[in-house]
């Protein structure tokens, strides 16, 4: 394919083996850092690290007075006004109405964020048939959706439907749109450099970058897992030290570490798919070797595997459970994880595929300290990567998750 982004690639530091170097970007989406804001900072940070804090306890909390604000942060009076008063005027908070005065004097009035002031633009790139998009609010329910074919599209032109896919989605849009949000399968740098997606036929393409040059917003990019998983963290149940696992074309995971989202040295953390799942062998897998976590669990093997042989559907399902169970195992133990979740098709990995696995973690990891764990379906089902995005956008801008 040519290569769209060569101008600003060109101009990036780069890391001794080539790749880009990481490097921040000012108002994105960090990896590794930790989500929700709950306490004051140093004064040369305090301003948008206090305006992040006042947003994320209406954000999580609901409703709440001038005063609710200031007691729940431990900022001051003073401050939690300054930063209302402008957050009001940017049309970031609401004020929605007194509350009902079973207090002496004056009632309070009451401040939200205004959810439905701004919009999001989410994008799930992670299905191998079809490219998905939603607008969303900043509490992130779907208002409006599209999707495009990828018609076996790679390169270049699975690119351009990106780009059409965001354009359906802005001409479906009627707020002002805080920004775009985009899962992308694949090993995806800090800087939403897609370093390498075998199936859409991309390497190292500068896909945040185009996108933001493109149509003028606030863009973020991440592997689809990582998206997944934040859509558990503000959505979900998800509590604790979490591992998502999601099972489709391909298999991988993110992680949810000490309150932020693990990137890894190469920005692959979590890219379970390729280890190869105990000493027998197993099918050839596209990366060229034998028995990877994939042949035993992606979604299209499985339905293969069945097909052949529909009488051993039961059997299949065990085998896939058990592989998965031997991969999760040594993760759990290492990092003390109190829940995994599944995200995929129900049909396949709910019932026998999930049971097996919980059977085999629990039969090999130690049962006083992991013995609780939870290993459990997502509640958020195929939506779960577009409202993803959409929280890698909210946190990105507001700072709230
Ligand atoms: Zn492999």
């Amino acid at each position: 394919m040519s290569e769209p982004g060569a101008g600003d690639t060109a101009t990036e530091p780069r890391a001794p083996e080539g790749r880009p170097a990481a490097r921040r970007v000012p108002g994105a989406f960090i990896a590794g850092r930790v989500l929700r804001p709950s306490t004051k900072v140093l004064p040369e940070h305090a301003r948008g690290h206090n305006r992040a804090l006042v947003l994320q306890t209406l954000y999580t909390a609901g409703q709440q007075s001038r005063a609710d604000v200031a007691r729940r942060t431990g900022l001051t009076r003073v401050t939690v006004s300054d930063l209302v008063g402008e957050l009001i005027a940017e049309g970031l908070i609401v004020e929605t109405g007194q509350r009902d005065g079973t207090r002496p004097g004056k009632p309070a009035t009451l401040l939200d964020i205004g959810r439905s002031a701004f919009q999001v633009l989410g994008i799930d790139l992670s299905d191998h048939s079809v490219f998905r998009g939603a607008v969303l609010d900043l509490a992130g329910t779907i208002l409006a959706r599209a999707e495009l074919p990828l018609a076996g599209r790679v390169g270049d032109d699975a690119l351009a439907t990106v780009f059409a896919l965001a354009d359906e989605l802005l001409s479906r849009s009627n707020r002002p749109i805080l920004g775009l949000g985009v899962g992308s399968p694949g090993v995806v740098d800090p800087d939403g450099v897609v370093l390498e997606a075998p199936n859409l036929g991309w390497t190292a393409l500068p896909l945040r970058s185009l996108l933001a040059a493109r149509f003028g917003l606030p863009v973020v990019v991440a592997n689809d897992a990582n998206a997944a998983i934040l859509a558990e963290h503000s959505f979900g149940n998800a509590e604790g030290d979490t591992m998502l696992v999601r099972v489709g074309h391909g298999v991988g995971a993110g992680l949810l570490l000490g309150g932020g989202l693990l990137a890894g040295g190469r920005f692959a953390a979590g890219e379970i798919g390729h280890v190869v799942v105990g000493t027998d062998g197993g099918d050839e897998c596209s990366c060229g070797k034998r028995g990877c976590l994939e042949t035993w669990l992606a979604v299209p093997r499985l339905e293969a595997r069945i097909r052949r042989a529909p009488e051993e559907r039961e059997a299949i399902l065990r085998e896939a459970g058990r592989r998965l169970g031997i991969v999760l195992a040594p993760i759990i133990g290492a990092l003390d994880l109190s829940e995994v979740i599944l995200s995929g098709p129900t049909a396949l990995l709910d019932g026998t595929l999930a049971e097996s696995a919980r059977e085999t973690v629990r039969e090999r990891t130690m049962a006083e300290f992991h013995g609780d764990l939870v290993l459990r379906m997502t509640t958020l089902g195929d939506d779960i990567v577009l409202r993803g995005a959409a929280v890698m956008v909210i946190s990105a801008e507001l700072g709230v998750s």
